[in-house]
């Protein structure tokens, strides 16, 4: 019988024909030389075999259950973070563990049946130090303090050591155990950057420095990225190094404090894109291109941007209600729910009034009044004071601008999945917020603002300028004017919920959180409804599963994502339009862009678009930029989420475009002169 590697528990078993010849009971050794190395011969006695396999059992099974916990012990060396050495009562290596090879410098095959003195020896330790710790050991006693010891590098290295006996059976010290630990800081940090160190959220044999993260962790008070850190932190403990490591870099990204937006602007500015980066950072940063500051009070007082001009409040006449529509602005409103509808002509036809019409028209669809329970001449009312207070003078930034993202807005509400996860109240907010989402945009951005020391920079503190009074401001206007105050009607509890809901979404549309916003959808929407997709191709019947879904995606925290997405995707979907709307708006922004620009020069402030001068700009080149940075990833997500396969085949059409006009070097003083007649 034998046990085999295999399996402790395998054991075989010959049995073979008793010969007269075995009576001279032969050696043993051709059996055990064959493999065997139990025999047993056929006994009739049943005391004899009881025996047998008592003996079995109290040796050969015990040794194997022995060995095998051995084996786990020393697994479980391998796992701690101390370094541990054994060696014989002559100090011969036996045994080393990964956090000894990872102090030392040396693989244990290197170090193995050494002398573990002359491994490590050096002249810092005092002359009499092994004398005092072979006395302790002498003793049958540990040994405790600090000791000095060389690395394989040559390095010398102090740390805490505790080295104890072994006594064995005899009653001698049959092994010395010896567990060291550092704290020298530097080594810690050069260990943490080769590539087995990192264990533990620490290193290897460095349990103090493990210990002080904890306690910092748990006397902050617990944030949930505190609790996500811990989490990390605490898998870290048992899993294989590749996951340590991983788990080492995302914990190094969450400890930043911007979680989604500098990366992008590095990395851009290492690519030397200067439209790109001009772009980024006009859009995204809040005045990038810092330069001494024109003296702020000589240009709030100055007053030549356009921020600072006088809220209207007179509410123009006509039309009343949308009965009162006249006969060609309907013509032109029915076509109103496709996406390709042309607000440009709605723009001509109103006489840059398509705020109005088209709010009237789309509040009224989706039951605008009832929800506020107002009649149609104060939603007019509201609607003509709002679009008064934009201003026709913009050429991007006026009230077609937003009649267009209201008609995105209301397009994208349309779809089968918001119509199951938006009830009435994100409906109705959704449509205000993007009615006012731009109100007085001065035509120009909040670096801008920011650089000249324009009171609405004073006021809101450099933080979302332009978003901050937008929505502000068209709270004020609502209140100003009975007559034109939708919110009249609503309970406290509404108006507030309201309010709420319509600040977050205009905030929203602030670009500098654009990457935040677009990160949290994907990964809390678009898993959402990934995991929906998963199940319902497994269980081949969706309709189960997708309430299931749906309950996940309708909580507040995911509505309040959904929003905020729509209401960005909406006020960016020009690229996504047809292609001849999508040419005009690209020709408008630039050109209020390039307004500014030289506005910026004769002001001599900071330029925070050099990239848009009217005399080199590229338009195709900035709309080519803008699309890789901001568009393709967000309208991805946003028709994964809510599927609006037109937008994308758009949008690609649009991009050929824009790249064919790149090739053909059509430069931006051609594309824009057509565009000339909407200033004024
Ligand atoms: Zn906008």
């Amino acid at each position: 019988m034998r046990a085999t590697k295999a399996s402790q528990h395998t054991v075989i078993v010959a049995v073979t024909k008793r010969l007269s010849t075995d009576k001279d009971e032969p050696s043993i050794l051709p059996l055990i030389k064959a493999g065997f190395n139990k025999r047993v011969v056929e006994n009739h006695n049943l005391n004899a075999c009881i025996n047998e396999l008592l003996c079995l059992e109290y040796g050969e099974v015990r040794t194997q259950l022995q060995l095998s916990a051995a084996n786990a012990l020393f697994c479980a060396l391998d796992n701690v973070s101390d370094a541990v050495e054994i060696a014989s009562d002559d100090r011969e290596i036996q045994y080393v563990n990964h956090a000894w090879e990872r102090l030392m410098g040396y693989g244990s095959e290197e170090v193995m049946e050494k002398d573990s003195m002359e491994v490590t020896k050096n002249d810092h330790n005092k002359p009499d130090l092994q004398d005092s710790i072979n006395t302790q050991l002498k003793k049958g006693k540990y040994w405790e303090g600090t000791y000095y010891t060389r690395r394989k590098n040559g390095e010398i290295l102090p740390s805490h050591c505790h080295v104890s006996p072994v006594i064995g059976p005899t009653g001698q010290i049959s092994h010395i155990i010896s567990v060291k630990t550092t704290s020298d800081a530097s080594l810690i940090e050069r260990l943490k950057d080769t590539d087995y160190s990192i264990v533990n959220g620490g290193v290897y044999g460095f349990p103090r420095r493990r210990e002080s993260v904890t306690k910092i962790h748990s006397m902050t008070i617990e944030a949930p990225i505190t609790k996500v850190i811990n989490i990390i932190n605490a898998a870290q403990e048992n899993s294989p190094i590749t996951v340590v490591q991983a788990l080492d870099h995302v914990l190094e990204i969450l400890r930043t404090s911007e979680l989604y937006s500098p990366y992008l602007s590095q990395q851009l500015r290492a690519d030397e894109d200067p439209m790109t980066t001009d772009l980024v950072g006009g859009i995204m940063s809040q005045s990038m291109r810092r330069q001494l500051m024109v003296s702020a009070s000589q240009d709030v007082n100055s007053n030549s941007s356009k921020g600072s001009h006088q809220p209207h409040t007179y509410i123009p006449t006509n039309p009343a209600t949308l009965s009162q529509i006249p006969d060609h602005i309907k013509a032109i409103l029915n076509s109103e729910p496709s996406w390709d509808f042309d607000i440009i002509r709605l723009e001509k036809a109103t006489n840059n009034r398509p705020l109005v019409y088209l709010g009237l028209k789309t509040l009224m669809r989706f039951g605008v009044c009832d929800f506020f329970n107002i009649n149609e001449t104060c939603l007019t009312n509201w609607l003509t004071v709002i679009e008064s207070n934009y201003h026709s003078s913009n050429t991007y930034h006026n009230s077609t601008h937003a009649a267009d993202v209201l008609h995105a807005t209301a397009f994208f509400l349309e779809q089968e999945r918001n119509k199951a996860v938006l009830d009435q109240s994100d409906v109705v907010c959704s449509l205000i917020s993007a009615i006012i989402h731009d109100v007085d945009h001065p035509g120009r951005t909040n670096a801008f603002l920011i650089n000249e020391g324009n009171k609405l920079a004073i006021l809101y503190n450099d933080q979302a300028v332009l978003e901050s009074h937008h929505s502000a401001l068209a709270f004020q206007l609502s209140w100003e004017n009975d007559s034109a105050n939708i919110f009249r009607g609503l309970d406290n509890e509404g108006y507030r919920a309201t309010r709420q809901n319509i600040i977050d979404m205009v905030l929203a549309t602030e670009m500098r959180h654009h990457f935040e916003h677009l990160n949290k959808f994907v990964n809390s929407v678009n898993k959402a409804t990934l995991k929906y997709e998963d199940t319902s191709s497994m269980s081949g019947n969706g309709s189960p599963d997708s309430s299931v879904v749906l309950n996940q995606l309708t909580t507040p925290e995911n509505r309040l994502l959904i929003k905020r997405m729509l209401i960005k995707c909406a006020d960016v979907a020009n690229p996504c339009r047809p292609l001849d709307l999508c040419v005009e708006w690209g020709k408008r922004i630039a050109e209020e862009y390039f307004n500014q620009t030289e506005e910026e020069k004769k002001r001599g402030l900071p330029v925070v678009m050099p990239i848009f001068d009217r005399k080199t700009c590229s338009i195709p080149k900035s709309q080519i930029s803008f699309i890789d940075v901001f568009i393709n990833d967000m309208f991805d997500a946003w028709d994964y989420y809510c599927d609006v396969p037109d937008l994308i085949t758009h949008l690609q059409n649009n991009y050929k475009y824009w790249q064919q006009a790149d090739d053909n070097s059509q430069d931006c003083e051609e594309a824009s002169s057509p565009t000339d007649g909407d200033k004024t």
